[in-house]
C-alpha cells in the first residue's frame, strides 16, 4: 500500500505579488525540511503558466536565471520527499496540465487512500497517466468535471478522493487552497501587503516578512482571484485528525500549526518524558537535530545538565559517496560524532524524538559506548511506532517498524542501551492538549481515522455514474 503513493511534502503559494516566483523560492527554502528529493515552481502571468521542476534541493534547482523564467504575480511551489524507488523527475510537482478549460497546476501534500481504485477506473475509461503520483488523479477528475468554474470542478473531484490532502491549484488567473476535512496536514494563510500567501507551515512566512493570518480550516477551500479572497466549506464536516507526528518530528520547531508552536509542544513532550521515565544520569544528550527540543524539556524537568554530546556534520549532502575500497564503513559517523570528553565515564540520557527501524539508535548507542559512556539511558519523546502512516508521512512497511513486533525490552537489547523509555500515548495526548480527540495517533495505535477502501464494493466513480 505504501511505495509510490507515500510521500511527505511542503507547499507554498502566493497571489498578487510582483515577485511571486522569488517569494515562492524563499518559501520553499524555509520548507526544505518537508522534502529534499525534488522541487518545483509554477507561476502565472495571467495568459499562461510557466513551470520549472527538478530533482534536488531548492537552492540547487532555482538559479537566478531559472527564476527569471517564471514571470507573473502568482505562483505555487512544492518540495517533495518520497521513499527510494519512486525518485523520478516525472513525479516532481507542481503537476501541470492543459485541458479544455485552459491550464492548471497542482501541488499536493498528503496521501490519497483510494488512489489505486480511482486510477484503475480512470484508466479503464481511457485516461492516460504521465506519472505515478496520486495527485495526477485529481487533475483527471477535474478535467472530467462539467462544473463551470475551477473551484466547482475541484470540489467535485475532491468529493471522490479519500485521504490526506493539502492542495494548491493555480490557473491563469486564480489560486485555490484546500485542506481535507480531517485536516491531517497543516496549512496556513498569510498576507504580505496586498498579496495572499499559503504555506504548509508558518516558518515560510517568517522568512519573507509575511504576516500569519490564520490556519486554513479542515474542509475549507480558499479561492483567491482578482475579486479578493473567498472561503467555502464544501465538504461534509468530520472530526479532525491532525497528524500528531508533525508535532513529534516533522514540522519545524519555529512553526505554528494546529493551534500551537511546535517547539513548545516538543519541549513539553520532553518534560512529560522526564516525569514518566526519569534517569539517573549525569548529562542529557540530545540527538541532533530532531531530539533537541525534547531534550531541553527533559533536562529542565529532571534538573540534569544538557550537553551537546553528539555533533552533527550539517554539510553531508546526497552527493556523498562512501569509497568502495575503504577499509572502514563510515555509517552514521559521517553525520554524527560524539564528544568523548563529555561522555567518558558518565551515565548519559540520550533523548530522541522517535525510533522507526532502530538502526539510527543502535548506531548512536554503540558510538557513545565506544566514546566511554558507562551507562546509556535512551529516552524517546513519542510512543513506540507500531503502524505505518497512510496519510502523508513516509514510514516503512509494518514489518520494518521495530516496535510492531518487538517489546520495549527487546528493543532495548537490540539498540544495546542500558535502559529504554518511551513517552506514553496518554502523555503525548496530554502534551498536545487533545481534549476533543482531534488528532491522528494511528502510527502509535493502529487506530486509522479513515477506513481503507478495497477494490471491491462501493468503488465506482460517481463522476461516471452521474453522466
Ligand atoms: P530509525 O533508524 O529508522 O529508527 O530512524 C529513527 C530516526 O529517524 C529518528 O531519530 C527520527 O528523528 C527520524 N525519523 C522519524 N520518522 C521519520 C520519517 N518519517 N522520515 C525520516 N526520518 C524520520
Amino acid at each position: 500500500m505504501k511505495g509510490e503513493w507515500g510521500e511527505h511534502c511542503g507547499i507554498f503559494g502566493v497571489y498578487g505579488h510582483p515577485e511571486a516566483a522569488n517569494l515562492t523560492y524563499l518559501g520553499l527554502y524555509a520548507l526544505q525540511h518537508r522534502g529534499q528529493e525534488s522541487a518545483g515552481i509554477v507561476s502565472s502571468d495571467t495568459q499562461t503558466l510557466h513551470s520549472y521542476r527538478n530533482m534536488g534541493l531548492v537552492s540547487e534547482i532555482f538559479t537566478r536565471d531559472v527564476l527569471k523564467r517564471l514571470p507573473g504575480r502568482s505562483a505555487i511551489g512544492h518540495v517533495r520527499y518520497s521513499t527510494a524507488g519512486s525518485s523520478d523527475l516525472k513525479n516532481a510537482q507542481p503537476f501541470t496540465a492543459h485541458y479544455t478549460r485552459g491550464e492548471l497546476a497542482i501541488a499536493h501534500n498528503g496521501n490519497l487512500v483510494n488512489a489505486h481504485i480511482l486510477r484503475d477506473e480512470l484508466e479503464a475509461h481511457g485516461s492516460l497517466f504521465q506519472s505515478s503520483m496520486d495527485t495526477e488523479i485529481i487533475v483527471h477528475l477535474i478535467a472530467l468535471s462539467n462544473e463551470n468554474n475551477l473551484a466547482g470542478r475541484a470540489v467535485r473531484a475532491l468529493k471522490q478522493v479519500e485521504g490526506a490532502y493539502c492542495l494548491l491549484f493555480l490557473s491563469e488567473n486564480e489560486m485555490i487552497a484546500v485542506r481535507d476535512p480531517h485536516g491531517f496536514r497543516p496549512l496556513v494563510l498569510g498576507r504580505q501587503k496586498n498579496a495572499y500567501l499559503v504555506a504548509s507551515e508558518t516558518c515560510a512566512f517568517d522568512l519573507i516578512g509575511g504576516e500569519f493570518e490564520r490556519e486554513i480550516e479542515p474542509g475549507e477551500m480558499v479561492v483567491v482571484n482578482e475579486d479578493g479572497l473567498h472561503s467555502f466549506y464544501p465538504f461534509t464536516p468530520v472530526t479532525p485528525s491532525h497528524c500528531v507526528f508533525e508535532f513529534v518530528y516533522f514540522a519545524r520547531p519555529d512553526s505554528f500549526i494546529f493551534g500551537r508552536n511546535v517547539y513548545a509542544v516538543r519541549r513539553e513532550l520532553g518534560v512529560q518524558l522526564a516525569r514518566e521515565h526519569p534517569a539517573d544520569a549525569d548529562i542529557v544528550i540530545p540527538t541532533p537535530d530532531s531530539g533537541f527540543s525534547a531534550a531541553i524539556g527533559y533536562g529542565h524537568e529532571a534538573t540534569i545538565p544538557i550537553e551537546l554530546g553528539l555533533i552533527r556534520n550539517h554539510y553531508v549532502g546526497r552527493t556523498f559517496i562512501e569509497p568502495r575500497q575503504s577499509i572502514r564503513h563510515f555509517g552514521v559517523k559521517i553525520k554524527l560524532n560524539p564528544v568523548k570528553e563529555l561522555t567518558k565515564g558518565k551515565s548519559v540520557a540520550v533523548v530522541d524524538d522517535s525510533i522507526v527501524r532502530a538502526t539510527t539508535s543502535r548506531k548512536i548507542i554503540k558510538m557513545i559506548r565506544r566514546a566511554g559512556a558507562e551507562l546509556i539511558h535512551v529516552r524517546i519523546s513519542s510512543p513506540p511506532i507500531t503502524h505505518p502512516c497512510f496519510f502523508g508521512i513516509d514510514t516503512p512497511m509494518r514489518s520494518e517498524l521495530i516496535a510492531s513486533s518487538h517489546s520495549i525490552e527487546e528493543i532495548n537489547r537490540y539498540i544495546t542501551s542500558d535502559t529504554l523509555g518511551y513517552l506514553s500515548l496518554e502523555g503525548l495526548k496530554r502534551c498536545v492538549g487533545d481534549e476533543n480527540g482531534s488528532f491522528c495517533y494511528a502510527c502509535f495505535s493502529g487506530g486509522y481515522p479513515i477506513k481503507f477502501p478495497t477494490r471491491m464494493g462501493d468503488s465506482q466513480l460517481r463522476l461516471f455514474e452521474d453522466r
